[in-house]
């Protein structure tokens, strides 16, 4: 399955960018509130929640961010991913997203509570896909728009940054607000990511779940089309790929 996914992957080459979406009123600040995964603890700073969204730390007494970190020590350490020093935290947000922000940190949202274990455990394994093959440095500095993005965050949240916030400032708005996806990094976190549930005893489901996640995510798109927060794009043709794929 892994070499015709592959020979699927290569036929249909790097399509771009997506346009560029140079809507920023998140504030949004770097390494703040973001706890240790393993705990969930170790708040390493506070952010109020401004504008229209916040972020909270993730709370291993909660059961809802008990599933979510579970699962992801569950698939990490299947392919032996290593997870220690990883942190992650919480968007206020009700569309369920995985972002993998760089720097080992990992940010979940509310929304996520709304995924069924099987499109929780696919969501974070696409997610530890773009972390493994390196996506996120490729794309930091890839879009001139980015650099736009960062001042304008900066700017709305009054706070002056350094150079390390800013590298990672790069990431976030990449990742969160822009809302542009390489497709053929999509692919590549897909294959990724069915072989990690695979080896996380999902087995031949893998391709399945992946599929159906993405058509969840169909409706997910539409309905959070004006907020903050997207899902992953090119739905559709990763979706054809992976049914090719499974015939
Ligand atoms: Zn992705």
């Amino acid at each position: 399955m892994m070499t015709v996914l592959w020979r699927n992957l290569r036929s249909l080459g790097t399509r771009g960018w997506d346009a560029f979406v140079a809507v920023l009123a998140i504030v949004l600040i770097a390494a703040q509130c973001v706890g240790s995964l393993k705990s969930g603890m170790g708040c390493i700073g506070r952010v109020e929640p401004k504008r229209r969204m916040g972020i909270r730390q993730t709370n291993p007494q909660s059961a809802e961010d008990r599933r979510v970190i579970d699962t992801f020590l569950g698939l990490s350490g299947a392919v032996g991913i290593e997870a220690d020093g990883m942190r992650s935290a919480f968007i206020l947000d009700e569309c369920p997203i995985v972002r993998y922000v760089g720097d080992g940190v990992f940010l979940f949202s509310e929304g996520l509570k709304r995924a069924d274990d099987s499109a929780l455990a696919a969501l974070i394994a696409h997610e530890l896909g773009h972390l493994e093959l390196g996506h996120l440095e490729g794309r930091a500095m890839r879009d001139f728009g980015v650099e736009l993005g960062i001042s304008l965050v900066a700017d709305l949240a009054k706070v002056e940054m350094d150079d390390e916030g800013e590298k990672q400032a790069i990431g976030w708005v990449n990742e969160i607000t822009l809302g542009s996806f390489l497709l053929q990094q999509e692919l590549e976190a897909d294959l990724y990511g069915v072989a990690i549930l695979e080896a996380a005893g999902y087995e031949e489901r893998a391709g399945r779940i992946t599929i159906e996640t993405l058509t969840w995510l169909d409706g997910v798109a539409e309905e959070h089309a004006a907020g903050p927060l997207v899902p992953h794009g090119f739905r559709r043709e990763r979706r054809a790929v992976l049914e090719r794929a499974g015939d």
